[in-house]
């Protein structure tokens, strides 16, 4: 086993004796699965759209609820499985039935096991990834305080583990040990635009959806003034609340992102 080097969660850096991972980055770990049960509960209630109205929105207006949050599931979907990825791989047992059910089960279950997990070769990657999902979900619950790691990549062809980066790759390669998958980051990009083509939501929402979708903050008033300024249009101009094609705003916000970097 080890006997001292550095903390091998990336950009660590740290010096570390007798273990993988360092004292802040599993403490950090710890930190952060300890939140994955208020979490997972926020996420829930996003997606049932309960407790929106007049709740952290502020002045958001009466309107129908939606059928479910996009960025709330894509988010809930890619924390999910990533805890239970882990979990599975810190049992030992890849194709067995995950210790513990649901998000807050897992997360309690491996937080229960960080001693084993930061003694692990592979404990940086199961800090790095854990963390990145959870602060993803962070993000979709608090707000835009969007992290370095929390740009969704996309999931892994062969195992189905959400694969997260601190910057827009064309290719990913899994992390995952003994797993030779790479996610085509803008293919899986495209097709997930392709899904979402079809969802029509209200200014608040589609800026939200876009937002996940391309790691770039946006904010409603965004969406708003490329309306006003004649570049998106509602799918009704009649209604009283308008609604947006999420891609047709996460088109807009691509062009913006390219011609601010060059
Ligand atoms: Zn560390
Ligand atoms: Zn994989």
């Amino acid at each position: 086993m080890s006997t001292g080097g550095i903390c091998t969660v990336p950009e660590c850096g740290e010096i570390v004796a007798e273990a993988f991972v360092c004292s802040t980055c599993t403490h950090r770990l710890s930190v952060a699965l300890g939140d994955v049960a208020d979490l997972a509960e926020e996420l829930q209630t996003d997606l049932t759209r309960q407790g929106r109205r007049g709740g952290r929105d502020g002045g958001r207006d009466a309107e129908a609820p939606l059928p479910f949050d996009v960025g709330a599931s894509i988010v809930a979907d890619a924390l999910l499985s990533t805890l239970t990825s882990w979990a599975l791989i810190v049992a030992g047992d890849l194709l067995g039935t995950p210790p513990a059910t649901g998000a807050a089960g897992l997360a309690s279950w491996l937080g229960a096991r960080v001693e084993r997990i930061r003694h692990r070769p592979d404990g940086g990657v199961c800090v790095d990834e854990v963390c990145a999902a959870i602060e993803a979900a962070r993000d979709q619950v608090h707000g835009p305080a969007r992290g370095p790691n929390s740009l969704l990549l996309g999931v892994c062809p062969e195992c189905g583990q959400a694969l997260y980066g601190r910057e827009r790759v064309r290719q990913a390669r899994c992390r995952r040990d003994g797993c030779d998958g790479v996610v085509d980051a803008a293919e899986w990009r495209y097709d997930a635009l392709q899904q979402l083509a079809e969802e029509v939501l209200p200014a608040v929402d589609a800026a939200r959806a876009a937002s996940v979708f391309l790691g770039v903050d946006i904010s409603a008033a965004r969406v708003r003034q490329w309306r006003r300024r004649g570049r998106l249009a509602p799918v009704d101009p009649d209604a009283s609340r308008p609604l947006y094609r999420v891609a047709e705003v996460c088109r807009l916000l691509d062009v913006d992102t390219r011609q601010t970097a060059s």
